[in-house]
């Protein structure tokens, strides 16, 4: 009986957020994909959700961040030690995985040493064998038509009997069988650093390469977590999260129209700033090391969606902008270019949003007047640098 009321609410939930989230005309194809994997899962409730984690164009600090989480920790979770988290197996991850390339390992017991070619496990990936897995990609994804051209590659994640697995085709192969895809960093949602102009590899995040109104299996959009780096607990939150939705105990999280969860990046770093005050008040830091607000500084925490304020970095400790650093909008799609940059230089008032640019306090009105004309050039430059911004935003593919 109790089989039977956990299958129907697993079956209930997965279809719901298949119905909630498929678009009409790609409908079908994603409850037919659904109906299978939810057959999976029901055939074996208590079998592990595989995790693939693949990394592009990236510092790796994403992946340092990630073994510093706490509230839970990836050990935690790993370990089955989260009530209500189903158990979950890393099959794949560049940094922290033991497996290397077959020549690495291959010695007396000859075949076997194909089982530690960390290769395979992207094939299993890719033939089905880790169904139902969660796809997590770290780092930018290049555009590799002219290297391919030319005989080489931008960014390739192995290579085998000269075959080349490029990151931008792994992508695009894991995408089509995975439960979900979460775009870990701001490389990875938005095309981050490397994608900051001149972006000289056409760098791009995972929703632009693959189609901002792309579904997984479970007919899920890709979902952001950003940050220079995402903080651990956002990514660990985001990801028990998903385990839960793909194992039918939670809905989606609620998205924004970036793609992130709202339960993290529903707030300004203004909203949540403890320097909010000398804002209103129009007292402002005129050099670093001041306990006022940083916005003369060139502090962007009024357009910046992110949660440091509330979470820290690490066990709630290490926030930007109450450690006295002005927020430069790392979160953000733009970043690291304008209106973000130049990071040291206040906003123009056109581009805050109404109720910062219009406070109550006569006294905030004028110095934040003052400050966007003093910006006014900045802001020109802006506008110029915006109508040029982040192109590749596609509905269906970014290329
Ligand atoms: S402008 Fe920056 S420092 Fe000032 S209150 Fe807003 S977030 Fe805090
Ligand atoms: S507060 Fe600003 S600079 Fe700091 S992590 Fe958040 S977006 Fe990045």
């Amino acid at each position: 009986m109790e089989l039977t009321r956990r299958k129907f609410l697993t079956t209930s939930l997965i279809y719901a957020a298949v119905l909630a989230l498929a678009r009409t005309a790609e409908a079908d194809a994603a409850i037919l994909k659904a109906s299978e994997l939810v057959k999976k899962i029901i055939e074996g409730q208590e079998s592990p959700v595989h995790l693939v984690w693949i990394q592009g164009q990236a510092c790796s600090g994403d992946t340092i961040a990630l073994l510093n989480a706490v509230e839970p920790s990836l050990v935690d979770v790993l370990i089955g030690q989260v009530q209500g988290v189903p158990p979950v197996e890393l099959n794949y991850h560049p940094t922290v995985m033991p497996q290397w390339g077959v020549d690495h390992l291959e010695g007396p017991e000859g075949p076997t040493a194909k089982a530690w070619d960390a290769n395979s496990i992207i094939d299993q990936a890719s033939s089905g064998a880790l169904d139902p897995f969660v796809l997590i990609v770290e780092g930018s994804i290049p555009a590799e038509d002219e290297p391919k051209a030319a005989g080489g590659y931008y960014c390739s994640i192995g290579e085998r009997d000269e075959h080349i697995y490029y990151m931008e085709d792994v992508l695009k192969d894991l995408a089509s069988r995975a439960a979900a895809v979460v775009a870990i960093g701001t490389c990875a949602t938005f095309g981050g650093i490397p994608h900051g102009a001149p972006n000289p590899t056409g760098a791009r995040g995972v929703y632009d390469v693959l189609g901002r109104g792309w579904k997984s299996a479970l007919g899920l959009p890709v979902i952001n977590v950003p940050g220079c780096p995402a903080a651990g607990d956002w990514q660990v939150k985001t990801l028990a999260h998903l385990l839960l939705t793909v194992k039918g105990l939670l809905p989606p999280p609620e998205l924004d129209e970036e793609h992130r969860p709202v339960f993290l990046y529903g707030e300004t770093v203004h909203d949540t700033c403890s320097r909010g005050a000398y804002f209103g008040l129009g007292q402002f830091s005129k050099k670093y090391g001041e306990p006022l607000c940083m916005f003369a500084l060139g502090c962007k925490g009024p357009i910046v969606h992110c949660p440091m304020n509330k979470t820290g970095f690490v066990e709630g400790v290490g926030m930007c902008t109450e450690y006295g650093s002005p927020c430069i909008g790392c979160t953000e799609p733009d970043f690291p270019d304008a209106p973000l940059a130049p990071f040291l230089k206040e906003l123009p008032t056109f581009l805050l949003p109404a109720e910062v640019a219009a406070p109550e306090a006569p006294k905030a009105e004028a110095a934040i007047a003052g400050s966007g004309l003093i910006g006014l050039f900045a802001g020109a430059a802006a506008g110029y640098y915006l109508a040029r911004r982040k192109e590749g935003g596609s509905e269906e593919g970014g290329e």
